[in-house]
């Protein structure tokens, strides 16, 4: 957002002031906090931006406070885009020196040295694709795209290579880049480095455009590419993965055996709020024969994020761990046995939940799930 749009959304914000946007506000409702509320960041963001205060740690902590996850904007009637205010402003304290948290630092620093922000070697993004028994050297017009979480966090790996066991058993034809592969930009933008992310965009554009289509499992990944890339030439069709299982599905190139089991789904910010893909995953568990899908009381675009988004997480992880906790409460309250999501940073935060809660329920991705259904023999 420009600085005359940022101002005009405030000044909006000031005028209405309702406070609507705290109702469900998960870092509102676990701090406490006016400033750490939309409404009350708002206020703090106006007034820097006319002059009447300086940016301190403070008002960084408030900024980085914030998990971009667009529910306050299902409430506000005024249509404040405060997800847009937070990370254009982030973009500004970064510029200016003021950002990033010293949290954060590390992850950038990882970007620029390893093309992660996990501070891993290269060599580890490899690992799952030598796992999943593929190779890097079959060309296809078909990219899947595994994404930086899914593939250096040994917990996470089940999923990508679920991925491309469903893509072999369809018959699909795709490639994949191991250790080549770079990350998306997501987290370089969400922290408000846009140099870091046009670099990363670029080297990314650069190797995307070689395919007619980029399928990725990642919520973010996918939310990156398709809304945030502006692509120079003529862009590949970019799909998450869970819209490739749907029409696999349809098509009949996957048949699943029936699974005896009941199943919630938890809607990741990235891809259901912020990319209006809500059907798809519930087409695929649905499609599943025996399988129970119950809804959470919060689905859709009223879900519940699952803590972990925009740096929240590095910078402040026992505020994760406490919304990952209630999220995790939430399904068990539907007496669900698996709680499946299609992100990276879902899984991993509703795991450690899960983990923490003492909870039966089994945190996986869409992905795992299906795999389990097509891999039985049928019945
Ligand atoms: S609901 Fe919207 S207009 Fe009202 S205070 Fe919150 S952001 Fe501002
Ligand atoms: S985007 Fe999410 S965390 Fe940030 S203020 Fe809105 S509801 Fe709260």
């Amino acid at each position: 957002m420009d600085r005359s749009e940022l101002l005009k959304a405030l000044e909006a914000c000031a005028q209405c002031s309702c406070g609507c946007c705290k109702d469900g506000c998960l870092i509102y409702g676990t701090m406490l906090e006016e400033q750490m509320s939309a409404r009350g960041r708002n206020s703090i963001i106006l007034a820097y931006l006319k002059g009447q205060i300086q940016p301190d740690v403070r008002m960084a902590r408030t900024l980085y406070s914030c998990l971009l996850c667009r529910l306050d904007e299902e409430n506000c009637l005024a249509r404040i885009p405060n997800a847009d205010i937070c990370e254009s402003v982030r973009q500004e304290f970064v510029s200016k020196g003021f950002g990033l948290l010293p949290e954060h630092v590390p992850l950038v620093a990882s970007l620029k040295n390893y093309g992660n922000p996990w501070m891993q070697p290269k060599s580890v993004r490899g690992r799952w694709v030598r796992q999943a028994g593929i190779s890097t050297e079959h060309q296809s017009h078909t990219l899947f795209f595994a994404g930086c979480t899914f593939t250096m966090s040994p917990e996470l790996t089940a999923a990508p290579i679920a991925a491309a066991k469903l893509l072999m058993i369809a018959d699909e034809d795709f490639s994949v880049l191991g250790k080549d592969e770079l990350c998306c930009g997501s987290t370089a933008l969400r922290l408000g480095d846009r140099k870091m992310f046009e670099d990363l965009r670029g080297k990314n554009v650069k190797a995307l455009t070689q395919y007619e289509r980029v399928v990725t499992s990642c919520a973010g990944c996918y939310k990156t590419m398709s809304l945030d890339y502006v692509f120079d030439g003529s862009a590949p069709d970019i799909i998450h993965f869970t819209q490739l299982l749907s029409e696999l599905l349809e098509s009949d190139k996957l048949r699943p055996s029936a699974l005896d089991v009941k199943v919630t789904y938890h809607d990741p910010c990235h891809l259901g709020r912020q990319s209006k893909v809500y059907d798809a995953p519930r087409d695929v568990i649905t499609r599943i024969p025996g399988v129970e899908f119950v809804e959470m009381k919060n689905s859709r675009e009223h879900s519940r994020c699952c803590g972990a988004g925009a740096g929240v997480k590095t910078a402040s992880p026992q505020i994760s761990l406490e919304i990952g906790k209630r999220r995790v409460e939430e399904a068990a309250r539907t007496g669900a046995e698996l709680l499946v999501s299609a992100c990276p940073f879902c899984e991993q935060n509703l795991k450690e939940a899960a983990e923490s809660l003492g909870s039966e329920i089994i945190v996986m991705d869409v992905a795992e799930l299906l795999t389990m259904a097509c891999m039985q023999d049928p019945v």
